[in-house]
């Protein structure tokens, strides 16, 4: 059957129901309501509350009585009572209606009461004499365009709904455990309720539904590296040298990490883990730790880096280490040579070299290792998923182990990148000391810039950040050109710029040179958002922050505050709102990059954060990731469990319909 074919649906209301995205019924059955009226419970009329919907049962006592309004509309009054109390029921320009309304007979009526020529008054509400469907009952209220009526939709809901077989969609052990039923009943409940309790407990077992077969199509997926056997690491000798050699204390969240990666590659499964912790939070020398546990276990090593500079500031750490240990590292970047490219792909054969750093350069399909036994990628959300996976099909079996300095709510975590397990720093070495971080309006640059002078006479070095590189016509935002024109005039020191603009070479050339101290102020876009590492560098200065996003701005904060010395962010503003200048305030008053992280899924909702939002279309239909945060993540666990012996059948079975229902597949999620 086609919506088509439905009863009262003409071609206006086809395509009012295409406008709510409703194309077959399916989609009908699946139409999440925004909300629920209880226009089932009777009120007596002395309780009535003006502007709070209740039901009445009144007898019509006297009219109708006609009057016109100042703007000459109809108006027909009707004096009613339950007995005890009397009600006014109003009708503007509605005659049809008050021809139904008849005298000493008792009719429900619905609506929001309000006060009305100083009488407590339904104005335009509905009535019946005998209860239906949508009144006597618990309605639900859909999200509606012009040409659909709720009542039309719920009609059209009925019918959809009966056509509806059901099928199976939860596990039967996972349905006992939430004593969640079947998804038809569920339906029915959500749609045509008895009571409003009866309706959440079924939208809540739909959320958890969708959320599950979420995680059974992201399995599913063709990006999802399923658990499989892998290389066994050894418990040696060296990761502890290693560990007792540090230089400084581990903080608790590290310690946690070392344990994860320590338990997931000595087990038979290969490990497939992401290291999430703030800037700054020492994910370095828990990756180093898994690089000297692997060498030591008879293994190479490949570590993937976004740019050159992050690739060479690996290397150089991991050098240190493996000249202690006696390990042979390399470097490999579009600068190596060929020669010392054929020297690097000579000895990843023989397996003489064990570690190997680089760029992308790493994935190129003559770089072959003779023994693999550890992937590591760094600030892994500048990857695409393409690259990571073309890095880890070097080697089935690999240990995997990704980093993000991106902090994102768990939930979402689970969502994006549902097939890895997570370990999360939330600690920073205790010596860090927190960053200044002052938020001020744009007409405070002078006192701004005279700050930033008197730290490049200290001999530090200060970044300015710019939402734009060049001018425009159309806003009037800071360019990173024109401040950069503009501190040449203001500074006697070295300032250089860096936009996206700037070819990928003179980057390299810039960055090198501001981390040796040569150039005092480095201006530009927000392309220096990646972990580079400048321990000199002690000021930011953020214009027009009110264009960025908060987890934006803490990562850009997060530039500054390497060294020993005391750093500064400084945010300027032009915001016109008081909520902005609000918004902004949270990253002042807040250091942690997870409570910032949630924020900013609260504040931009995790569509855009996951970058579903372009198409407008509704994605999860039951599910809302900032109210079932608990549901996201209980189901997850759940779903891991289960995966571990399923039965195959029932899998199967589970994951068509999952397809069928749902079509969560081309919703864009796990592309
Ligand atoms: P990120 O997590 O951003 O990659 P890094 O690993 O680069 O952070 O660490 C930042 C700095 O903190 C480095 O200089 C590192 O040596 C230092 N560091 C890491 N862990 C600790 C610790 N537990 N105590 C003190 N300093 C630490
Ligand atoms: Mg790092």
């Amino acid at each position: 059957m086609e919506l088509k074919d439905l009863k009262n649906i003409g071609p206006k209301r086809l395509e009012g129901l295409n406008k709510l995205n409703i194309y077959n019924l399916n989609d009908l059955v699946f139409y999440a309501p925004n909300y629920y009226e209880d226009r089932k419970t009777l009120i007596p009329v002395k309780e009535l509350k003006e502007g709070v919907a209740a039901l009445v049962y009144v007898k019509i006592i006297s009219g109708p009585f006609y009057k016109k309004t100042s703007r000459n509309m109809d108006m027909i009054i009707f004096n009613a009572t339950d007995g005890e109390r009397a009600v006014d029921i109003v009708f503007f320009n509605q005659r049809w209606a008050a021809a139904n309304f008849k005298r000493n007979l008792s009719y429900f009526v619905f609506g929001k009461p309000s006060m009305f020529n100083n009488k407590i008054s339904f104005i335009n509400p509905i009535f019946s004499q005998t209860k239906t469907d949508e009144l006597g009952s618990v309605v639900p209220v859909y999200p509606l365009t012009k040409a659909i009526t709720n009542k039309v939709l719920r009609q059209c809901i009925k019918t959809a709904l009966g056509e509806f077989e059901d099928v199976l969609v939860l596990p039967r052990s996972i349905a006992e455990k939430y004593n969640i039923i079947n998804i038809k009943t569920l339906l029915n409940f959500v749609h045509f309720p008895d009571t409003i309790s009866e309706a959440e407990y079924a939208f809540k077992s739909l959320a958890y539904i969708e959320a599950f077969l979420f995680h059974v199509m992201k399995y599913s997926g063709r990006s999802f590296s399923k658990k499989i056997d892998g290389f066994v690491l050894k418990d040696t000798e060296e990761e502890r040298e290693f560990l007792r050699n540090l230089p400084f204390l581990l903080t608790d969240g590290q310690k946690k990490a070392i344990v994860d990666i320590k338990n997931d590659s000595e087990s038979k499964k290969a490990m497939n883990r992401l290291i999430q912790g703030d800037v700054g939070s020492g994910k370095t020398v828990v990756s180093q730790y898994l690089a000297v546990k692997t060498v030591a276990s008879g293994y190479q090593v490949a570590f993937m880096a976004p740019t050159t500079l992050l690739a060479i500031q690996n290397y150089e750490k991991l050098k240190t280490v493996s000249e202690r240990m006696g390990f042979n590292c390399c470097l490999i970047t579009s600068k190596t040579s060929k020669f010392e490219k054929n020297e690097i792909r000579k000895n990843l054969i023989t397996g003489d070299l064990d570690i190997l750093v680089g760029t992308h350069s790493l994935l190129n399909e003559d770089i072959n290792f003779k023994n693999l036994g550890s992937v590591i990628i760094d600030e892994q959300h500048r990857f695409g998923v393409k690259q990571r996976d073309a890095l880890i099909e070097k080697q089935k079996g690999a240990n995997i182990l990704v980093m993000s300095a991106t902090p994102i709510p768990r939930s979402l975590a689970l969502i994006l990148y549902g097939d890895m397990d997570i370990s999360e720093i939330h600690s920073m070495p205790k010596d860090r000391r927190k960053i200044d971080t002052f938020v001020v309006a744009k007409n405070e640059m002078g006192r701004v810039n005279g700050f930033v002078e008197s730290e490049i006479k200290k001999g530090r070095q200060a970044y300015y950040v710019c939402p734009l590189i060049e001018d425009s016509e159309k806003s009037d935002l800071q360019s990173a050109k024109s401040l950069y024109q503009e501190l040449q005039g203001k500074f006697d020191c070295n300032i250089a710029i860096l936009t996206g603009q700037t070819s990928e070479e003179d980057k390299d050339e810039v960055m090198e040179k501001f981390k040796n101290g040569e150039i005092d102020i480095l201006v530009s876009t927000t392309v220096i958002e990646v972990g580079i590492d400048v321990p000199n560098a002690s000021t930011i200065v953020i214009m027009n922050a009110e264009r960025f996003g908060l987890a934006q701005l803490h990562q850009l904060r997060g530039r500054v505050g390497r060294g020993k010395h005391k750093s500064t962010c400084i945010i300027v503003h032009n915001a016109k709102s008081e909520d902005t200048y609000k918004r902004l305030k949270t990253i002042e008053r807040n250091s942690d990059g997870f409570y910032i992280a949630m924020e900013d899924l609260k504040e931009r909702g995790p569509g855009e954060i996951l970058g579903l939002k372009q198409s407008g279309t509704q994605k999860f239909k039951f599910l809302d990731f900032e109210r079932d945060l608990k549901i996201v993540e209980e189901s997850k666990i759940d779903f891991d469990l289960y995966i571990q012996d399923a039965p195959k059948d029932e899998f199967e079975v589970i994951k068509r319909n999952a397809t069928d229902i749902f079509d969560i597949m081309d919703n864009g999620v796990l592309n």
